[in-house]
C-alpha cells in the first residue's frame, strides 16, 4: 500500500494499493473487475494476504488464480462513530469479513454496499462488487 494526500480526509492520508508488491496481481485483477487469490502451485491452496511463501507446504512457486467472486459473511459491523469529522456524513456504514466460495477459507475484509441500515447475519451470502477510483478498484460486497 501507498499514501497519498486525501482529498476528503484533510490532514489524513488516504491509503491506495501499490501494483508492485507481492499483492501485485490482486490489484490488477480488481482493476479488470476479476476477483484474483494467489494460490500455491505445489499443494493448489489458496492464501490471503499474499506472500512470498506458502503458508501451508512453503514451497516458493504461487501462482495466482480467479475465482468466481462469491461468499459468505463470516463477520461484521456496522460502524456508527465518525472516527475523523470528514467521516460524520458517511456513517454508518458497513464492513464485512467475507469467506471466499471454493478458496480454502481464504477471508476479505471489504464494505457491503447497499442500505447501511440492511440487516446482516453471519451466513448471508454475498458477491463480490468492484468499486472503481481515480487510482485503484477495491474488492467490496454487496448481499445477494
Ligand atoms: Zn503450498
Amino acid at each position: 500500500m501507498t499514501e497519498r494526500d486525501s482529498p476528503y480526509l484533510p490532514g489524513l492520508s488516504l491509503p491506495a494499493p501499490a501494483r508492485d508488491g507481492v499483492d501485485a496481481s490482486f490489484w490488477e485483477g480488481a482493476a479488470e473487475h476479476r476477483l484474483v487469490l494467489q494460490r500455491c502451485r505445489a499443494c493448489r491452496r489458496f492464501q490471503m494476504p499474499a506472500e512470498w511463501i506458502c503458508h501451508h507446504c512453503h514451497a516458493l512457486d504461487l501462482d495466482w488464480q480467479e475465482v468466481e467472486g462469491t461468499g459468505v459473511v463470516h463477520s461484521w459491523m456496522r460502524v456508527h462513530n465518525a472516527s475523523h469529522p470528514a467521516l460524520a456524513d458517511r456513517v454508518p456504514y458497513l464492513v464485512v469479513v467475507v469467506e471466499v466460495t471454493n478458496a480454502d477459507n481464504v477471508k476479505l475484509l471489504g464494505n457491503l454496499l447497499g442500505d447501511p441500515s440492511q440487516a446482516v447475519a453471519i451466513g448471508d451470502e454475498v458477491s463480490v462488487a468492484f468499486e472503481d477510483h481515480d487510482d485503484a478498484t477495491l474488492i467490496q460486497w454487496r448481499k445477494t
